[in-house]
């Protein structure tokens, strides 16, 4: 059970999800906030955090807005941010500006000693929102009752909520990135014959198609919104990837139809997308790949080069400014942010750091140890990939 202590001790209303307090929790952010109007936001966010020195490391997902990214001592996507906490064992205080679910793989992968606060506690996640836990049970049930589970290996993709990655971990399975998930579904079919990957049927799809060679037909979506999973006990028991019914409501947006629009607009662009999107826009791009695959393919570009983008709108913004020698643009013609990942501004960023200096842990994320432990089991097992 993951819980999210603020200062006054009070249970915090849930978000949503009221019915499955496991689920990826979002919730209202206690405390008085600075106005967003101060203009002494960024001199009070610099002053506290040189009070707090060595006690304290900001962590900044490369989705984050580039006011609060001036403070991150590190950047980078969750999986590195949650290891560049395990790396500095001296910080008491870890502030994560990202999500509810990296903030808890940071807790996950951090010791004792250290406190892992998020911002603002309403900063979740739409996808790992999608698979709660008693939803995952049902299928886990379904796919017993079905006779399959034996031989069913669960991945989830790391954002998910704790609760998740230690269910998978009970059942013999593993976490997996953007970047391992083709390693990490040949490890899964080594294991089984079977795949459940979690939440987002996106990264299953393209993953198992595009870099494992299944078909199409090889894979069955589950929509835990739907009876049985919306899917016959035959088409479960056919299919290598059975996909669970989740997305990025960022990488979701972006069409076929961008893609042909940029390339009717800007001869020799060059598109590259997130995995996250969906399958007929990867399937157009030239490029795939995660977060960080995406930095470094613009860093190393060609100058003169064209480049349209589809992953989130603060990344992209700032490859432009830091690439100012190539054409960077948003692949989409609409603007596209995550408004979760939004969230984290600087009120929200002065009042954590503050209260911090004052000796008040407030949006402390905390994971039980049990889950810990599991969630560690799934999470080592990907460290494991060969
Ligand atoms: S960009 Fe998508 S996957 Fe990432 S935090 Fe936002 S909603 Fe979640």
């Amino acid at each position: 059970m993951v819980v999210a202590i603020t200062e006054t001790g009070l249970p915090l209303f849930v978000l949503g999800r009221e019915a499955d307090p496991r689920s990826e929790p979002g919730v209202s952010c206690p405390g008085v906030l600075p106005p967003a109007s101060d203009p002494a936001l960024v001199e009070r966010a610099r002053a506290a955090k040189e009070r707090l020195g060595e006690r304290l490391f900001i962590l900044g997902h490369h989705y984050q807005r580039d006011e609060v990214i001036q403070f991150a001592d590190v950047t980078g996507d969750s999986f590195k941010l949650a290891r560049e906490a395990a790396a500095r064992p001296e910080a008491e205080y870890i502030v994560f500006c990202g999500v509810h679910f990296m903030a808890e793989s940071a807790d996950i992968l951090t010791s004792d000693f250290q406190k892992v606060v998020l911002p603002d506690l309403n900063a979740g996640c739409s996808m790992a929102d999608m698979a709660t836990f008693t939803q995952v049970e049902e299928c886990w049930d379904l796919l017993e009752d079905i006779g399959i589970a034996d031989h069913v290996v669960p991945i989830t993709y790391m954002n998910s909520s704790a609760d998740i990655k230690a269910f998978v971990g009970r059942h013999g399975g593993a976490v997996c990135t953007s970047s391992n998930a083709k390693r990490a579904l040949e490890w899964a079919f080594q294991q089984g014959e079977q795949v459940l990957f979690l939440p987002d049927q996106h990264l299953g799809r393209n993953t198992a198609v595009l870099q494992l060679g299944l078909s199409l037909d090889d894979c069955v979506v589950y929509d835990p919104r739907r009876p049985d999973g919306g899917v016959t006990p035959e088409r479960l028991r056919k299919a290598k990837m059975i996909l669970w019914k989740g997305h990025c409501s960022v990488h979701g947006r972006f069409t076929a139809e961008c893609v042909d629009d940029v390339r009717r607009r800007v001869p020799d662009v060059n598109v590259l997308v997130h995995p996250e999107c969906r399958h007929e826009v990867v399937t157009k791009a030239d490029y795939v790949g995660s977060t960080e695959y995406i930095i470094k393919t613009v860093q190393e570009a060609p100058p003169g080069s064209a480049w349209a983008i589809g992953t989130e709108l603060n990344l992209v913004n700032r490859l432009a400014q830091t690439n100012p020698d190539k054409r960077v643009m948003f692949l989409d013609r609409t603007v596209c942010y995550c408004s979760t990942m939004n969230r984290i501004d600087m009120p929200h960023l002065v009042w954590a750091l503050e209260s911090l200096v004052e000796g008040k842990v407030v949006n402390q994320i905390t994971v039980d140890p049990e889950t810990t432990h599991w969630a560690k089991v799934a999470l080592d097992r990907m460290l494991a990939l060969p």
